[in-house]
């Protein structure tokens, strides 16, 4: 198991306060096997810096289990999907760039935020998600910074709770 921190040191503050209200927290704690979220105070929590450090310290009781964004991951589920329509290919470049950066930002905020996929077609590509409400904030996104073109933002959620969103280029 590898604890490193590959995000950079930039959120360390933050880090260190999680790591208080860990100590505190209900034992065996939570880890993700897969990506090394921990679980605590109701929340899924980025991976602590460290933590083999505190882990000696206090004598964890260390329970393993997949946490809900990569058990979507691994059953090739998804919560949310944005649907792009029209995509030229001088907006190819961009467009890429604005989705990864969007959701990587939304990661950093909370460890169940993810990307999963962009799939690139001829003119269509299809963005999936784990939440649902990340689609649709990406398509709010999409529309705004390309905003000088005509973007459609057209919404639907089933029963099942995916959102499937579509952004069209006229
Ligand atoms: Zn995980």
């Amino acid at each position: 198991m590898n604890y490193s921190n590959k995000q950079g040191k930039s959120n360390l503050p933050e880090e260190r306060d999680y790591k208080q209200e860990f100590l505190k927290g209900e034992k065996p704690f939570l880890m993700c096997s897969d990506c090394g979220s921990v679980y605590f105070d109701k929340h899924w929590h980025h991976k602590i810096d460290d933590f083999k450090n505190i882990d000696k310290e206090n004598n964890f009781q260390m329970k393993f289990k997949l946490c809900p964004a990569c058990e979507m991951i691994k059953n090739k589920q998804y919560e949310g999907r944005v649907t792009i329509k029209n995509v030229s290919k001088e907006l190819e470049q961009e467009l890429g760039r604005l989705i990864t950066s969007f959701c990587r930002t939304a990661f950093k905020i909370d460890p169940l935020d993810r990307l999963i996929n962009i799939k690139k077609g001829d003119a269509n590509w299809e963005v999936t998600t784990t939440e649902n409400q990340l689609a649709n904030k990406l398509a709010r996104k999409i529309k705004e910074v390309f905003n000088k073109i005509d973007v459609e933002h057209s919404f639907a959620s089933d029963p099942s709770g995916v959102v499937e969103v579509t952004v069209e280029f006229k």
